[in-house]
């Protein structure tokens, strides 16, 4: 068979990096970076290094399971597929399309995601399909496209390089996007100042020139102290705010109640670093915002979103290059399985299942009758599971390690009449499966991503799948043909001329096209090169709209009995559930076993030493984790990655909702630490 090389694209963050794949005798051995790509040129992150790594583990699912009491048994796919056709037709007869539920993949391609979508849609008249960008960037995509008109990144990561400033604020770039952060190397190395706001000292904070430690959950009033500072002292783009948005007075009304002094008592920056940071962004040519998480994870998450977009606009730093607005996708394609409409509310291209003449499209092109209700998100899908939900599909999603309060959702799964797990591995979730499906990985399949900032960009297969393993985009052909649809697809390119055919901002999106470097949206026709940033003369919407960023603290915060705060997030060597990194050698010697931070006060108050086992309990349960000693944690505050099986962080965090979103707060809740007796 001898050796090949394929290029792809990196299966782990939104950053969706080039890199090389080389295949020995049909082995994937080793990585490279693609110094051809537009986004990554040449450099990949320690994850990106090591992305073969996970592909030939023996843990591989290589045939279907079905349960047989506390085992499994494998079966053939062709009794594996008409039980899960007759399974969910059953429980649809029974108890209506309503009674089943979906949760797509921000893992799997486009493709993919369209299908499972229009497979949920088509059969079950059911819009009950979402994935995790409801755990990440759900508010994103609510309050910019309220402000904007849009739900994306409005620049593109290499305009990064070119700010004059960059405000990076819940985002822990180095870590979890490690290769965007070369973009902000560069914008420093250009003289650019960073300002971060964080109440960590990640790795980020070492190469700022300000660290604003705001109380956990505090954003908005910074903001808004910033925002009255700009407007006192006239720092305004005025010329911008009158030529192209609505909404002004009102903001300003707001926002006059909004003092430095008021903003300081609230998040514990001294007022005249509040008004120095206003000054740096509102003064630069070209100032950009990069957020992640820690913006987004709180029940005031779309708030804290509107409060950024408020300020991009007030000050013109929006709608032209260098500058604009980063939310940063944690996934590979969580930005194209939104795009897909793997979203309860939404068809592809955010075209909504309300509107009867965007419905009647879709009615026509798939030729059955489609549901106008809003379907119900992972967690309320979740929530509801042995009540109004009795059937689940679930495709490469493991909410028994990232959905918050995690004991609820190991109840719920197991209160289901039929659940269908569709994965690479046998995932937390898989465990409590009635069938599984053997899902394939990027190494082994065609199709698209599509990165953070709006980029669709080629898959390449490499490798076959293992045993009986089937690609994705075939397991979803099989299982719409088996409920009697015409997925007769041969291609995931057939199915990316569909979406185009129905969806305005991708309509000259074709495989063909994407060859070299692959094509930033909008790109609405075949001649349309792609789009670099959004709204250069005019937004989205029209006019930009000022909407009032109301703050409300976090519903959780420390008392007598759980006395410090609690953040979950992720560290550099493992990737969300870290189903494929804890299987890659390399990335867990960086990082075998769960740990927590805590601060070295807080240790000797404890009597904690580094190494040493803690217990951490909230209201909704407790887990032993290592102490890891530092002062990148305040005095009072505890953090603990979200990736590890054996201390589920998830078991503590709490499920309150924003309400606008739907996203759990998993950034605040208040917590109880103890020094635990027993070692390793
Ligand atoms: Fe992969 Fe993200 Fe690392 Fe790039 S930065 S190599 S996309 S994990």
């Amino acid at each position: 068979m001898g050796t090949k090389f394929t290029k792809t694209i990196c299966p782990y963050c939104g950053t969706g990096c080039g890199l090389i794949i080389k295949v020995e005798d049909g082995v994937a051995v080793a990585t490279y970076p693609d110094s051809e790509h537009p986004v990554s040129r040449g450099s990949l992150c320690i994850k990106g290094w090591s992305a073969h790594e996970f592909i030939h583990h023996p843990d591989r699912l290589t045939s279907p399971l079905l349960r047989k009491g506390d085992a499994f048994q494998e079966i053939p796919w062709d009794e594996a597929i008409p039980m899960a056709a007759g399974k969910l037709r059953e429980t649809a007869a029974k108890y209506g399309g309503d009674a089943v539920g979906g949760l797509s993949s921000a893992k799997c391609t486009n493709e993919e995601n369209y299908l499972f979508q229009k497979l949920m849609r088509m059969a079950f008249k059911t819009n009950n399909v979402d994935h995790c960008a409801r755990l990440c960037h759900a508010p994103t995509t609510v309050a910019m496209a309220q402000t904007l008109g849009s739900g994306a990144m409005t620049n593109s990561i290499s305009d990064l390089a070119g700010a004059d400033c960059i405000l990076v604020i819940g985002s822990n770039t180095a870590e979890s996007h490690p290769v965007i952060m070369g973009e902000i190397y560069k914008a420093i190395d250009g003289g650019a100042t960073l300002i971060v706001v964080d109440p960590r000292k990640t790795a980020v904070v070492q190469n700022a020139k300000i660290h604003l430690p705001i109380n956990p959950g505090t954003d908005i009033p910074l903001l808004c102290g910033m925002m009255k500072h700009i407007i006192d002292e006239g720092l305004y783009d005025k010329d911008f705010v009158k030529a192209r948005m609505e909404g002004f007075e009102e903001l300003n009304e707001f926002i006059s109640a909004w003092t430095v002094e008021k903003a300081s008592g609230e998040c514990g920056i001294n007022p005249e670093l509040i008004k120095l940071v206003a000054e740096t962004y509102a003064k630069a040519k070209e100032s950009a915002i990069v957020y992640c998480m820690g913006i987004t994870q709180h029940a005031c998450g779309t708030a804290n979103v509107l409060a950024i977009c408020d300020l991009a606009m007030l000050c013109g730093h929006v709608g032209k290059e260098y500058s604009g607005i980063y939310p940063l996708r944690g996934q590979n394609n969580v930005q194209g399985a939104c795009d897909m409409g793997a979203l309860p509310n939404v068809y592809p291209g955010y075209q909504s299942v309300s509107d009867p003449a965007i419905r009647d499209k879709f009615q026509k092109a798939w030729g059955v009758e489609l549901s106008d209700k809003p379907g119900l998100t992972v967690t309320e899908i979740i929530g509801s599971a042995g009540k109004d939900t009795r059937t689940v599909y679930i495709m490469a999603e493991n909410p028994a390690l990232s959905d918050p309060d995690v004991n609820h959702v190991l109840e719920s799964l197991k209160a289901l009449d039929f659940l269908i797990v569709h994965d690479i591995f046998l995932t937390e979730t898989a465990k409590f499966a009635h069938l599984v499906f053997p899902g394939t990985c990027f190494a082994e399949k065609s199709g698209t991503f599509t990165n953070t900032e709006r980029r669709f960009q080629l898959l390449r297969k490499a490798v076959d799948p293992p045993g009986n393993a089937k690609e994705d985009f075939t397991i979803l052909c099989l299982l719409g043909s088996a409920l009697g649809l015409d997925f007769s697809y041969n291609h995931p390119g057939e199915v990316m001329e569909e979406i185009a055919s129905l969806t305005p901002a991708y309509g000259g999106i074709r495989f063909d096209r994407l060859e070299r470097g692959g094509l930033q949206w909008p790109c609405p026709d075949s001649d349309h090169p792609g789009t670099q940033y959004l709204h250069k003369d005019r937004f989205t919407r029209g006019r930009g709209l000022f909407v009032i960023p109301e703050h409300t603290p976090p519903k959780e915060l420390p008392d007598d009995d759980y006395p410090y705060y609690l953040s979950t997030g992720r560290m550099f060597a493992h990737y969300h559930t870290g189903t494929m990194t804890r299987r890659s050698p390399f990335l867990n010697r960086e990082a075998e076993k769960a740990y927590a931070e805590i601060n070295p006060e807080d240790a000797i108050h404890l009597d904690v030493k580094d190494g040493e086992k803690i217990k951490i309990t909230t209201r909704r349960g407790s887990i032993i984790t290592t102490a890891r000693i530092t002062k990148r944690v305040s005095k009072g505050c505890i953090f603990a990655p979200f990736h590890f099986t054996e201390a589920r962080a998830n078991m503590l965090t709490n499920p309150v909702l924003d309400p606008l979103s739907k996203i759990p707060e998993f950034k605040v809740c208040a917590a109880n630490v103890k020094k635990e007796s027993q070692d390793d």
